[in-house]
């Protein structure tokens, strides 16, 4: 039988409830100090582990200290020094070109708002949503793959297109807690529904989820 929007709403408020409850830590894993630096390691981190990129970003950031400094730097390089984070050619390109277009356009600010932001070279919705969470406290989600995979296991979504699946969540889980649910749904896709073999039987929302294999 098909559920109805009032009963979708009551199980993603105690899924919500029930992940806070678990996993009452769960923040950003990439580590930066600025809007700036958050929005190069998002770049760096697609296709690539938050780990990873936590092991690059502190000699970069050592050598480029500011938008002006990966602005006008000499791409070629960058490129050799994030090489390790993957796509290393496009991922310098597009901090090159966000980072001069923040600075000749924004004033050296990253911008606040979705519009601006995903006129930067190399930014989508899922980074600009990374940084309005993080940095402006706008209420956003991130789409990445954790939240691609749960969302269709919890039968929230039925599709991989990660915009639709970001405003029928809008629908669904309450705005304040939008950055929160990113950050627990990652920790739940590392720790426990893992890709390949989830562990329902240890679960805390198995009772909320539609694919518990249990
Ligand atoms: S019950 Fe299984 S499939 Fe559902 S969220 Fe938990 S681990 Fe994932």
């Amino acid at each position: 039988m098909r559920e109805s929007k009032a009963k979708k709403v009551e199980r993603a408020k105690a899924v919500f409830e029930s992940l806070l409850t678990e996993y009452p830590n769960a923040k950003c894993s990439l580590h930066y100090l600025s809007a700036h630096k958050l929005l190069v390691a998002t770049i760096l981190s697609a296709q690539c582990t938050d780990h990873r990129v936590n092991r690059v970003t502190p000699a970069l950031f050592q050598k480029y200290k500011s938008p002006q400094d990966f602005a006008y730097c000499d791409v070629s390089e960058l490129a050799k020094d994030v090489h390790s984070c993957g796509y290393h050619n496009q991922k310098a390109k597009s901090i090159q070109g966000a980072s001069l277009k923040i600075v000749e356009e924004h004033g050296g600010k990253v911008p606040n708002n979705m519009d601006e932001l995903v006129k930067l070279p190399g930014v989508g919705r899922k980074t600009a949503n990374c940084v309005l969470g993080e940095i402006y406290n706008v209420p956003s989600m991130v789409i990445d793959t954790h939240m691609v995979r749960i969302m269709n296991l919890l039968k929230f979504t039925n599709t991989k297109d990660a915009k639709k699946i970001e405003f029928e969540l809008m629908a669904l889980f309450e705005n304040q807690n939008w950055v929160k649910l990113t950050h627990l749904i990652i920790d739940h896709g590392r720790a426990v529904c893992i890709a390949r073999r989830p562990q329902c039987g240890a679960c805390v929302i198995n009772e909320l989820c539609p694919s518990a294999l249990i």
